[in-house]
């Protein structure tokens, strides 16, 4: 349920219906609307309390929330949520785009790539240092090093930096050197990473799980936001299916679906979705045709030698030609292309 304050409450009248949430045996949660200020109940199940509630002073309406999430659900905020990741805006109607390598392999690597991404108009950069690799054998990263290689090319660029976080364990490492931090498709449901990762309540980029559905994505970024973190990013990158013309199949469709329930930006990774380079930018424009927030790619000058997915990882070249691509179709949806801050 949301409880949802007149526009002329006081501060006293708030506090007095957070009491009373706590009293039935529930998390409130402080939403500040535009105009009103919004109280969510978190861990009720029904709206048998709602009598408890309504006759309070200052209260306008109760509201059931249909959804399991509740506040990542629009029936909780209507207006888009942007999120900013320093200069950065994701939902802001602009188009936000993350480049960078897969992994941080060298500093050279890395700081060459970042310098190649933010001329050519990224307005952010990518790249892990803890890798979830399917084999035990391959690259895992080169870990906190890798973290210090990614603040230098930030302080180069000036690019912010999101980056893979792993495990629990290392979270508040990740969050010292990170502008947001990145949950990969295989933690999606680790729900002791998303509690802790909330927590640290810095921006974090949800990726949907390979074979997770909508709700459940919706879920995980539930379990981030109810732990601390207000500004989650969720990241289409793919989903299994029986198709294997692809490293994934990239699932378009959820987008405007996403859209009409929750307020949360969603961004698109063709990169991991397509696994080969000659699929990158078709998807990514499919992505921010189906209405996306932003796209985030693997870019890489040397691909042939890279550490990890070296064939999705786009070329130099292709990069530009992406951006360019990018920059006439956003103006044709009525958008644009989010240029760096200092430009
Ligand atoms: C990545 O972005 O580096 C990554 C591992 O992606 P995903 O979790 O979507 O596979
Ligand atoms: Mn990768």
């Amino acid at each position: 349920m949301l409880v949802i304050m007149n526009a002329l409450t006081t501060e006293a009248e708030i506090e007095r219906v957070k009491e009373r949430i706590r009293e039935l045996g529930y998390k409130d949660h402080h939403i500040q609307g535009q105009t009103n200020v919004a109280i969510a109940l978190i861990g009720n199940k029904g709206t048998q309390d709602r009598i408890y509630l309504e006759g309070l002073p200052g209260v306008q309406q109760v509201i059931p929330i249909s959804k399991p999430y509740k506040l990542a659900s629009r029936e909780t905020r209507q207006e888009n949520t942007v999120v900013r990741v320093g200069g950065v805006a994701f939902g802001s109607g602009q188009v936000a785009m993350i480049a960078g390598p897969c992994a941080v392999e060298t500093r050279e690597q890395t700081i060459h790539i970042a310098k190649l991404v933010a001329e050519g108009g990224a307005v952010m950069m990518r790249g892990g240092a803890y890798k979830p690799r399917t084999s035990p054998y391959s690259f895992q990263g080169l870990g906190e090093p890798g973290l210090e290689i990614l603040a230098e090319a930030r302080e180069q660029t000036g690019l912010p930096v999101v980056t893979e976080v792993v495990d629990p364990g290392t979270a508040p490492l990740v969050a010292q050197y990170a502008d947001m931090l990145q949950i990969g498709t295989r933690n999606m449901q680790n729900f002791t990473l998303l509690k802790e990762v909330g927590k640290l309540g810095m921006p974090v980029l949800l990726k949907r799980g390979m074979s997770a559905n909508l709700d459940e994505t919706l879920m995980s970024a539930e379990y981030l936001m109810s732990h601390g973190t207000s500004d989650v990013v969720v990241c289409e990158r793919g989903v299994r299916t029986f198709g294997n013309h692809a490293r994934n199949t990239l699932d378009v469709s959820i987008i405007p679906v996403f859209k009409r329930v929750s307020h949360l930006p969603i961004i698109v990774d063709p990169s991991h979705a397509a696994g080969d380079r000659l699929s990158v930018i078709p998807l990514g424009l499919a992505g921010v045709g189906a209405g996306a927030d932003g796209l985030i790619v693997d870019v890489h000058h040397d691909p042939e030698h890279a550490l990890v997915d070296g064939p999705q990882a786009l070329l130099p070249e292709q990069f530009t030609e992406l951006m360019d691509v990018l920059s006439r179709v956003t103006v044709a949806l009525g958008k644009s292309l989010q240029v760096p801050a200092s430009t």
